[in-house]
């Protein structure tokens, strides 16, 4: 974690948790999701992880680069997303990783596509990693963030704010912060519907305190300590918001990198948070990787040559 001085108010300190950092290969929140969902899928011994995302997906990148040197194929059927450089980026580092890319119009066009190609030799992971197991790889960040804390490392945040976009992070945060700290965990809607998105989240929660409280056999109550935000969406999911760009720029300054689509928004409202000065230490849960992009492009086709059914997956 890092105090951002320059951000802070004398109401409320503003501090940041660098899952941006998780890898130096590639970061940001998949690489906790993938630690259980990749050990699983090697303890069942399949061929091919078959999974789903939008075309600029980074859990599918993330799956690319961890899968493939631990012998696994990747199957990804990817959804179209309003296009920019990233996004374009991201598709060519999914190629270059050896993803074997299937098209869909629709998120129910999808559906179909992945159930053709589901067997016994293939796993299959949901958008953004995000199942019981994925949500669980967040009950661990919790339990490492509040050693950290005992540690004194940063004081016990009243608020955490992290982006919601499949709800495994979010959930599994307020699954795991739950039992070790008072901290509400602040969930910042960038995908939608949003109340689609939401009930994932307060679902996987559910399901991450099931699992985390089973053998205590107690149900404790996670409500009360997962909230929403979805005033930050904009027009949808992938669409930039003014707010977020402000907030990228108040970032840049204090050398973190964000991203239109996802930790704009979030920060947006962490900044807001803030101005606000109800909490006394708010904590920015940073999901996007920071490591140099240049090596995932290795490999990777232009633009020009990924051909025209991958390019109409940029709207
Ligand atoms: C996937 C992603 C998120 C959203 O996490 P969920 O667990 O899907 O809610 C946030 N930020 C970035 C950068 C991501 O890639």
């Amino acid at each position: 974690m890092e105090l951002l001085p320059r951000l802070s108010s004398r109401d409320s300190a503003l501090w940041v948790k660098r899952d941006d950092q998780t890898s130096l290969r590639y970061g940001g929140n998949k690489v906790r999701k993938l630690e259980r969902l990749l050990s699983e899928a090697k303890r069942r011994g399949v061929a091919r992880i078959v999974t789903i995302g939008a075309v600029g997906s980074h859990h599918v990148l993330a799956t690319g680069v961890y899968a493939r040197p631990l012998g696994i194929e990747v199957e990804a059927v990817l959804v179209p997303q309003p296009r920019t450089p990233h996004v374009v980026m991201n598709l060519r580092a999914d190629l270059a990783q050896g993803v074997k890319v299937l098209p869909a119009t629709s998120f129910a066009h999808a559906g179909v596509r992945v159930a053709s190609r589901l067997g016994r030799d293939a796993y299959f992971i949901p958008v953004g990693g995000s199942n019981r197991l994925g949500a669980l790889g967040y009950v661990d960040a919790a339990r490492e963030l509040a050693a950290q804390v005992r540690a004194g490392q940063m004081p016990e945040p009243d608020l955490v704010v992290v982006t919601l976009g499949s709800g495994g992070t979010a959930a599994g945060l307020a699954a795991g912060l739950l039992e070790e700290m008072q901290t509400v965990v602040l969930g910042v809607t960038v995908s939608d519907p949003a109340w689609v998105v939401e009930h994932m989240g307060r679902s996987l929660a559910h399901a991450c305190l099931k699992h985390a409280t089973h053998r205590e056999g107690r149900a404790a109550k996670v409500e009360p300590r997962l909230e929403w935000d979805r005033r930050y969406l904009g027009r949808g999911y992938g669409q930039a918001t003014p707010e977020g760009e402000r907030a990228m720029a108040v970032a840049a300054e204090s050398g973190l990198t964000l991203d239109p689509t996802y930790t704009a928004k979030t920060f947006a409202a962490a900044l807001d948070r803030v101005a606000a000065g109800k909490h006394k230490t708010i904590l920015y849960w940073h999901t996007l990787s920071s490591a140099p992009f240049e090596p995932l492009l290795i490999d990777a086709p232009e633009e020009a040559a990924i051909g025209p059914e991958l390019a109409k997956l940029f709207r």
